[in-house]
């Protein structure tokens, strides 16, 4: 029987799945991300939780037909690595990916994306709408999207197509980013940064507030979970909505898709204050056709999912390569 194998590499969990040859899950298994001492370590975790799958599934590593990664980046794609990883360790400088999965499973078939690549794949591969022009947009620790157009999902010489969460959406900086610029979407709008936000909002008006600022514990779901009950986390909550639908805005201009899916974990656990903030602006700030703009149908499987779907359709999640 024909096998496919789909891994996700994320800074906290690794995952993989196992399916037959129609694409039904017959095993899985995860694992935390080990945050060092190495890269190699945490390529060895990758290839141990891949060899549980395999036996949850009841079957043999070697009789893979082909394997989808989808990793936290940067990535080397020459070397089919992870390079640097922004959010592990500094001890983790590369972790080789393509080539040992590659030996474990005896097929040269390996096709490593970035994970927000490896969403758009899945949304493509298993959503009930999938044109040709689509976009896969993740609200999380960070932001990033997954884009495909005209049926090509972009990856660029590098695979760091899609970066958007480093568009410059606040010409006049106020927030420094973890990359190191200024006024980029992910320094306002990432669950990482909200806080940060938050904070910063409140060091401007002074509004007294029921919000932990000081708090070093202070997290993005303080925020949610305050927002319609205090008066200045539903002011935060709706200038989030405000750089979410700028940055959306900009998508919509460069790529034209007939819909955005959205996931990630601020997305997720609070789809209604995240996405309806964005729909309601974009009349005013796209001057182009208006996409459908709808929570992930594959909730938080959509890169282990979309990993998957890359190994059973050669690397692009269109159906007509089944
Ligand atoms: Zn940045």
């Amino acid at each position: 029987m024909a096998h496919y194998v789909g891994v996700d590499l994320g800074a906290t969990n690794v995952r993989a799945v196992v399916a037959d040859d129609d694409g039904t899950v017959i095993g899985e298994s995860d694992d935390d991300t080990p945050h060092g001492p190495t890269g190699i370590t945490v390529t060895e975790a990758v290839l141990r939780v891949v060899r549980e799958a395999c036996d949850d599934a009841g079957v043999d590593p070697e009789g893979a037909t082909a394997a989808g990664i989808g990793a936290i980046g940067p990535l080397d794609l020459a070397e089919g690595a992870v390079e640097n990883p922004a959010n592990l360790p500094d001890t983790i400088d590369r972790i080789p990916l393509t080539g040992p999965l590659s030996v474990l499973l005896d097929t040269d078939q390996v096709y490593l994306h970035n994970d927000t690549n490896a969403g758009v794949i899945g949304e493509r591969f298993y959503s009930e709408q999938n044109p040709d022009d689509m976009v896969y947009l993740t609200i999380s620790s960070g932001i990033g999207a997954g884009v495909c157009v005209d049926g090509n999902v972009l990856a660029g010489w590098d695979g760091n197509a899609g970066e958007v969460g480093h568009m410059t959406v606040d010409p006049q900086g106020h927030l420094t980013c973890g990359c190191g610029h200024d006024g980029h979407w992910e320094a306002y709008c990432s669950g990482n940064n909200i806080p940060r936000y938050a904070a910063y909002l409140h060091g401007e008006d002074g509004t007294d507030t029921t919000l932990p600022i000081d708090d070093p514990d202070f997290s993005a779901v303080d925020v949610f979970e305050q927002d319609g009950e205090d008066a200045f986390a539903t002011h935060v909550v709706d200038q989030l909505g405000h750089w979410n639908a700028m940055g959306v805005a900009n998508i919509v201009h460069a790529y034209a898709p007939l819909i955005i899916y959205v996931g990630g974990a601020v997305a997720l656990n609070n789809p209604e204050r995240t996405l309806d903030p964005i729909r309601e602006r974009m009349d005013e700030m796209v001057m182009s056709n208006v996409p459908q703009i709808q929570l992930t149908t594959l909730g938080d499987e959509v890169v282990v999912k979309g990993a998957l779907a890359s190994a059973m359709t050669g690397g692009t999640g269109d159906h007509s390569r089944l």
